[in-house]
């Protein structure tokens, strides 16, 4: 059984209850995690606050210095932690792998930066006597980091990584169908020497530890991730208590590929785009809008493409050509999706590819890569979040059509654009309603640059130094008695 880290050690839940953590491709149970109950968010907010005061205080130097040696340690396993993701999520090994390098590399990111973090000196007028100022970065306390599903590590590493470098301590609530390699890094990261309750793992609904947790006075700062229904909730709670939140929610990312688009690479990125992780990503492309007269040849193109992708169990290496796709995460999911698409279907809009659940799979949250072609544009699955690997295919006439209909949609996380046309792209950067817009590069999330979302996708950013900006807290200073 799994259990959980608190100030230092493993503990199961004071009810002694568990959750189990099944497998997505066989419905088999992986393992069970405790079911936390308020007093143990207690006693891990209580563990995290009372690390608060050396580690805000440790030279910044040797806290990069333990993660770096934490990020080491995982490293050295990384091949049973990714194959634990792919059995408790159920992505391919190789997404599994991927996601673990991300993950090790923002870690890596944020270690790099502990020591670079700094201040400023600010001249300050003389009419109340000869001073100067100073702002100075201290970090808030307390963070909790609610963790999803679909990237369970490197969407805790966002977390972490800038929340730790910069003084805080922090407990983690992984999502509950995926807390095992989660918690499986989190103490490969305190073995390597991370001082007990710096970080610490509960396992438990978020309905329960999750808003405990949120609501909990001695937790500062929330970092959530998750659906916008979610994070709506999450204000609620924080909100009246003037907590500092991030939330990094749904997303519909449009794609605009126009005429003079090098379809190949076009085609490429949104087959990436899409089906990675079974089209479950926030950053995933959702929509794509194809300029007329190239419509034909990128549909064609495209539809080679998706014919590719093998349904199957994530462990199981797909032969070449083949590209394997893992299956949903739940039953659940499965059935939004389907349902999303039932809708559209009903409404005029035709299978181009896929649709159906794959046969001879009577286990396993399995659906084929799907592309949807005449679709109307206030459908469910243009206008909801579709979590799941179906794509619809728009033809527009110009840029303008193309710009006003990527901006339908309550969702503005990213976008891109597939052109060499200065004008196109300039338009595209300025017009589009998005944190985030790739111009002929596949959606993915540079932990180089910052990352957040604007409308219904959210606030605030993960990745890069910016991040940091919302771990910390400026304080000015004015210094005087100098004359
Ligand atoms: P959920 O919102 O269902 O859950 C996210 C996390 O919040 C889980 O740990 C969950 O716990 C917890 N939680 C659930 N209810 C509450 C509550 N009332 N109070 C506090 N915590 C709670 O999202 P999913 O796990 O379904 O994740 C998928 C969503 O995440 C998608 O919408 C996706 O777009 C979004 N996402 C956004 C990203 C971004 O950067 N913008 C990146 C990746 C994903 P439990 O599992 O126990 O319910």
């Amino acid at each position: 059984m799994g259990r959980m880290l608190v100030a230092g050690e493993w503990v199961d839940s004071q009810s002694r209850a568990e959750m189990p953590v099944t497998n997505p491709a066989t419905e088999e149970v992986v393992d069970t995690v405790p079911q936390a109950t308020p007093e143990d968010v207690d006693r891990a907010v209580a563990a995290a606050k009372a690390a608060f005061a050396d580690w805000s205080r440790t030279d910044p130097e040797e806290r990069a210095d333990l993660l770096r040696k934490g990020v080491e340690r995982v490293r050295a396993c990384r091949e049973e932690v990714a194959d634990l993701l792919t059995r408790e999520q159920g992505k391919p090994t190789h997404e599994a792998l991927a996601e673990l390098n991300h993950l090790l590399h923002g870690l890596e990111y944020y270690a790099d930066l502990a020591s670079k973090l700094r201040g400023s000196y600010v001249p300050l007028p003389s009419h109340l006597g000869s001073s100067f100022g100073l702002v100075v970065r201290r970090p808030l306390g307390v963070v909790a980091a609610i963790v999803p599903w679909n990237y369970p590590l490197t969407l805790m590493g966002t977390k972490i990584g800038p929340a730790l470098i910069a003084g805080n301590t922090v407990v983690v609530k992984p999502a509950s169908t995926t807390p095992l390699a989660a918690t499986r890094v989190v103490g490969l990261l305190q073995e390597a020497g991370l001082p007990p309750g710096v970080l610490n793992v509960v396992t438990g609904p978020g309905r329960v530890v999750g808003e405990y947790l949120v609501a909990h006075p001695d937790v500062v700062r929330v970092a959530f991730t998750g659906e916008t229904a979610t994070g709506r909730r999450v204000m609620e709670i924080a909100g009246p208590a003037f907590k500092r939140v991030t939330l990094e929610l749904g997303g519909s990312d449009p794609v605009i590929v126009c005429s003079d688009a090098d379809l190949e690479a076009a085609v490429r990125g949104v087959l990436v785009g899409r089906y990675w992780n079974c089209g479950q990503s926030c950053l995933a492309a959702k929509r794509v809008y194809v300029f007329e007269d190239v419509y034909d040849a990128f549909l064609g193109k495209l539809l080679e493409g998706v014919s590719r992708y093998e349904p199957g169990e994530g462990w199981v290496k797909a032969q070449r050509p083949r590209i394997r796709l893992g299956p949903l995460h739940t039953a659940r999911q499965r059935a939004e999706v389907l349902e999303q698409m039932q809708e559209a279907l009903a409404r005029g809009a035709r299978v181009a590819y896929g649709g159906r659940i794959p046969d001879g799979r009577p286990r396993g949250h399995f659906l084929e890569p799907t592309v949807l072609v005449d679709v109307p544009h206030d459908s469910r699955v243009v206008q909801e979040e579709v979590f799941g690997p179906v794509l619809p295919v728009f033809r527009v006439r110009d840029i303008d059509e193309a710009i006003r209909l990527a901006n339908d949609s309550p969702y503005g996380l990213g976008s891109s654009i597939w052109t060499f046309n200065v004008r196109w792209i300039h338009k595209a950067i300025q017009e589009l309603q998005a944190g985030m817009t790739w111009v002929n590069q596949v959606h993915y999330g540079y932990d180089e640059l910052p990352f957040g979302g604007t409308k219904q996708s959210g606030f605030g950013k993960e990745h890069g130094v910016e991040a940091v900006d919302y771990y910390v807290e400026l304080k000015s200073v004015v210094v005087g008695g100098l004359a």
